[in-house]
């Protein structure tokens, strides 16, 4: 079986949206290529943060909403988000959060490579990973990061569950991923070498409480797959495993499924197109509000119903 190519995006919650775009445009780097809102609640912001053109593998969005309570970290849930740096990069990313007052909350190696862990402005955590080789994507040169030490899309996600085996045949049997290391109570999957957002790690711990959704809570994670036959392939495949998956949904820049893996995770198949670039130049992207056609109708309401996101 052919494995999927690694991570699309990821979804997570946030509360402020002015400081969540500060964070991750003006501190971390990342482009706002993306401002539109969640379809199934559209008074809601939906941002997307990515390489210069929004490329799969190095997505991160956010629903924001003004007051949300923490999430609390437990099972069932993403733990960790991880971006792949390029070699010699950790030193200038210590240095930059900590002139932004948001020092590392730790740092060290894990199956050889060094880490920087750290939180977003909700407490989110977040993983550097220098790697030797990171993965093509395409560098933002509008932004504030000096191009050896972008940020390089996604190294990959990691899970927390009770155990391990319900995950891992999902991953390793409908998904094709490898097992490729094991350390303390983490186990390492990898899909195709070489694309960004590669790696699933499992963390395993039996006793951990189930985690509780809020702001700086992963929301899902959506893998990827080149088209709609590969997708609709994938889902029957899922559903004869006994998976239960909801129909296509048309997300505009993406078509996607959506279902809960055997471990609690929120897991969505996106499609690689129609991409980004749909609604808006590679120049303008995220510089206004876009509506999807069906939402585009009650444009007045929406527009003034949604926080404000500062001086965007
Ligand atoms: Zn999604």
């Amino acid at each position: 079986m052919q494995a999927l190519a690694g991570i699309h995006h990821i979804t997570a919650l946030a509360n402020d949206p002015c400081a969540n775009v500060e964070f991750y445009q003006d501190v971390l780097g990342q482009r706002l290529v993306k401002r539109t809102v969640n379809f199934d609640d559209p008074n809601m912001h939906h941002l997307y943060y990515g390489d210069e053109v929004g490329s799969p593998g190095t997505i991160l969005t956010f629903f924001p909403w003004p007051g949300l309570r923490r999430g609390q970290r437990g099972v069932g849930e993403a733990a960790a988000v991880a971006y792949a740096v390029a070699h010699d990069s950790l030193a200038y990313w210590r240095a930059r959060l900590a002139a932004y007052d948001m020092p590392a909350t730790d740092d060290g190696e894990r199956f050889g490579q060094p880490v920087l862990i750290l939180e977003d402005v909700d407490g989110m955590p977040l993983e550097l990973v220098e790697v030797e080789s990171p993965p093509p994507v395409q560098l933002w040169r509008g932004g504030p990061i000096p191009a050896e030490h972008m940020l390089r899309g996604f190294f990959g996600v990691t899970l927390r569950v009770r155990a391990a085996e319900p995950t891992a045949t999902l991953l390793t049997e409908l998904f094709g991923y490898r097992l490729v290391a094991t350390e303390g109570d983490r186990l390492r999957f990898q899909a195709t070498p070489g694309a960004p957002g590669a790696i699933v790690d499992l963390l395993v711990q039996p006793h951990a409480p189930v985690g509780r959704m809020g702001a700086g809570s992963v929301h899902h994670v959506a893998f990827r797959v080149p088209d709609e036959a590969a997708q609709l392939a994938l889902r029957e495949r899922l559903v004869a495993a006994g998976l239960s998956v909801t129909p296509v949904r048309d997300r505009q820049y993406f078509r996607s499924v959506y279902f809960y893996e055997p471990g609690g995770v929120l897991f969505e198949i996106a499609t690689d197109g129609p991409g980004m670039l749909i609604d808006e130049t590679l120049t303008e992207l995220g510089s206004a509000l876009r509506l999807p056609p069906w939402l585009e109708t009650y444009r007045p309401e929406i527009a003034q119903a949604l926080p404000p996101l500062g001086n965007l």
